[in-house]
């Protein structure tokens, strides 16, 4: 077993963020995540909303966090956290599917995942049409038809970005209007190649070894080789349901400090119950997390 001040559970924008600033302040940290660096980022294929980037590829994004990472001799260890539990002397005992760790603090970064439609079809053709990541899965469907499913910004982006590989892009939304930024709004109603489908839901995903088509609750069924899924997210806390206080989506609640409810725990990023869910909220987050953990570490 090994010790150190604090751990980062999760290595996405909010998780390097904090291990940043802790690593300046001259903590020992452990930086915690089965996928290396980059979270969420590793699936967006443009960000245009990063100040200081006017058009970033999300990996490569990745890429330099980790690099700034490196420069400070910190680095991510490719570890999953499988447990926590309270030590007698107020400290955490990690447990993880490589080591145990002792710490003082915690900060949970484990962000979130796409949430799922629930119908029949979708679990069956994972992989085989069925997508929720544009930037993973788009060029296997160049020239091809596709269904994208939402009216957020994730939605419009990536519609947006399926229009330049594929043949044609069908964006059903449930609603008679997006959420998304007016702006993707505009380059969406400008672009040839996306049909808007509105006030209809997916009721099925069909075919035989792949995806054929898919059925609208209007009673339209749409020819296409794919369709992307773009319909919100669930928050990645199963692990702290004992721990930490959540909302009623499971989303753990903090204050403007980033304490959780639990004392030396405190929560960053899309994991926590926040009024937006961007790379650069994470990062801000993770920044307040680390100086809450300083000021904690210090007082502890
Ligand atoms: C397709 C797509 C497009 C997007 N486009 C944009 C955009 O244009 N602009 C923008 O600002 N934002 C965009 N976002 C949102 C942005 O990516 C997220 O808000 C941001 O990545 C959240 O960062 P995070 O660090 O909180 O969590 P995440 O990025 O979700 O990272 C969490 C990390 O925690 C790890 N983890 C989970 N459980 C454990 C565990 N038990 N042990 C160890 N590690 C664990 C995961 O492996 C993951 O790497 C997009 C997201 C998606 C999916």
């Amino acid at each position: 077993m090994r010790n150190v001040d604090a751990v980062i559970i999760g290595a996405g924008p909010a998780g390097v963020t904090s291990a940043i600033y802790l690593k300046r302040y001259g903590y020992e940290i452990a930086l915690l995540d089965p996928m290396g660096v980059g979270g969420q980022l590793m699936m967006i294929n443009e960000i245009e909303n990063y100040p200081g980037f006017k058009n970033a590829k999300g990996f490569k994004l990745a890429q330099d966090f980790e690099e700034q990472l490196n420069f400070l001799g910190s680095e991510v260890e490719y570890t999953l956290v499988k447990s926590i539990e309270k030590t007698e002397d107020g400290k955490f005992l990690l447990k993880t599917d490589v080591d145990d760790i002792e710490t003082r603090g915690i900060i949970i970064a484990t962000g979130a995942k796409h949430s799922k439609l629930g119908i029949p079809g979708e679990d069956k053709f994972e992989g085989k049409g069925v997508s929720y990541c544009a930037t993973c899965d788009g060029p296997f469907f160049k020239n091809k038809k596709v269904v994208v499913v939402g009216g957020g910004d994730t939605a419009l982006t990536d519609a947006l970005y399926l229009a330049k590989l594929c043949s044609e892009v069908i964006l059903v939304h449930r609603r008679d209007q997006f959420r998304a930024q007016k702006i993707l709004q505009d380059r969406v109603k400008n672009e040839e190649k996306i049909k808007c489908v509105m006030k209809a839901n997916v009721v099925s995903i069909n075919g035989e070894e792949k995806v054929t088509s898919v059925t609208l609750d209007n009673g339209e069924t749409i020819q296409a080789d794919g369709i992307f899924i773009f319909t919100g997210i669930v928050p990645t806390s199963e692990l702290f349901k004992d721990l930490t206080e959540m909302d009623n989506r499971g989303f753990i609640i903090t204050n403007g400090k980033m304490e959780t409810s639990h004392k030396g725990i405190f929560a960053a990023g899309d994991v926590r119950n926040t009024a937006l869910r961007q790379v650069v909220t994470a990062t801000g987050d993770g920044a307040v997390a680390a100086a809450s953990m300083d000021e904690y570490l210090s007082n502890n």
